[in-house]
């Protein structure tokens, strides 16, 4: 293997080989370094679609397939008049409702659930605020290998009806994603399932970086001035930090990184309550209550890269209510025609508060992540 992996907290580097979790020394997420990728423009011709195109910057052997449903590719959206609504004439939506299972996590799936696979696993389990759940599910599926989810019984119900729809073995439990977490690392060893959750395996954040490799080959291999992103336990934001900055090491970009914008619920902001008190790790938020369930994560193992992230590029960490990103998410889908989920929403609603604030100017390049698709969260009739 050319690449391996790096303590995001004190350094350590260890071997990539075999099955990976955290770092031994201090519990906390790896980072995949590539010390001896040349970075060839050229090869990101082989395929021309998805996010394995980029597969000089991935995991990946030369000659080995990914286990793939065709993530990734999703387009990068001129505004119309969402421009109106926010007031940000060089507004963009980066669109990942049309990944195979609906939402972002495909990406990041489709690279862990490859690695893993790779390196011997026989099964999975993973904790769920709902969409990694349907992703670990159809990529689990597409490999053969079966999956154990755990999931706030609050989770939406078409959430949950997709899990099952693509045969994970799905377990419901009163609370969070964090009580989910605790059985799935109790199945993990009773069971010797291999276990997915955020940050607690290395390659979802892989998968997750083509996103800033897909948004600056969009713009002509620029960069924006500002991405507006979501945060749940973060990989997103960290993943399209990491993938921003391999893109100018490697020099494809030139110039100033983006600004990094964070958006959280009221209703659970343990991120943007860090962020406001300067702190350098995030206190877990007691009680977590919102609609978005992708954001309903109370204490995220990434807190300091998130922090990190936002705070090295200029950005912020702002919070909007449930009524309010509810509200964004149903007027912007009526009328945009994009599909925006309620943490779509919640990006779309932190925009406008941020360009009120004078945090995003007029007439800058300002991407808004929507990170799924609505239509997982509506109960059909
Ligand atoms: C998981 C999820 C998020 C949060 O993403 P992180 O990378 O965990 O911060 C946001 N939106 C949707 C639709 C999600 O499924």
């Amino acid at each position: 293997m050319d690449w391996h992996l790096e303590c995001s907290d004190c350094g350590v580097t260890e071997s990539a080989q075999g099955l990976k979790s955290v770092c031994p020394a201090c519990g906390r997420p790896w980072l995949v370094r590539y010390p001896d990728r040349k970075h060839d423009l050229g090869e990101r011709d082989a395929n021309p679609v998805g996010m394995w195109q980029y597969r000089g910057f991935l995991p990946l052997l030369p000659g080995e397939e990914p286990v793939t449903l065709g993530e990734g590719g999703t387009p990068l959206l001129e505004a119309g008049r969402l421009s109106e609504l926010t007031g940000l004439a060089g507004l963009l939506v980066k669109d990942e409702s049309s990944n195979p299972t609906g939402s972002f996590k495909s990406r990041g799936m489709s690279a862990a659930v490859t690695r893993a696979v790779a390196a011997g696993a026989k099964s999975f389990v993973l904790p769920t605020a709902g969409n990694a759940g349907v992703a670990a599910s159809a990529y689990g599926a597409r490999a053969g290998v079966a999956v154990r989810v755990y999931a706030p019984a609050t989770t939406p119900a078409t959430i949950l009806s997709q899990i099952r729809s693509f045969g994970g073995d799905l377990v419901l439990l009163d609370g969070h994603i964090g009580d989910c977490g605790r059985e799935a690392r109790a199945f993990a060893v009773s069971e010797g399932a291999f276990d997915l959750s955020t940050l607690r395996e290395p390659y979802r954040i892989e998968g997750k970086k083509t996103l800033a490799l897909e948004i600056a080959q969009q713009l002509g291999w620029t960069m924006p001035d500002a991405i507006v992103y979501p945060t749940g336990g973060g990989t997103g934001l960290i993943g399209m930090w990491k993938g921003f900055r391999e893109l100018r090491e490697a020099g494809w970009v030139n110039g100033k990184l983006p600004r990094m914008y964070s958006v959280q619920s009221d209703g659970c902001a343990p991120i943007v309550r860090a962020f406001n008190e300067g702190a350098p790790r995030a206190v877990t938020w007691q009680e977590p209550v919102t609609i978005a369930s992708g954001l309903r994560v109370p204490a995220a193992l990434g807190d300091a890269l998130i922090l990190e992230a936002v705070r090295d590029s200029g950005g912020a960490a702002i919070a909007v209510s449930d009524d309010s990103l509810a509200r964004t998410a149903a007027e912007a889908t009526r009328i945009s025609g994009v599909d925006f989920s309620p943490e779509g929403g919640a990006a779309l609603a932190g925009a406008v508060q941020l360009r009120q604030a004078g945090q995003l100017g007029p007439d800058e390049r300002v991407v808004v992540c929507n990170t799924g698709a609505g239509w997982l969260y509506r109960i059909p009739g």
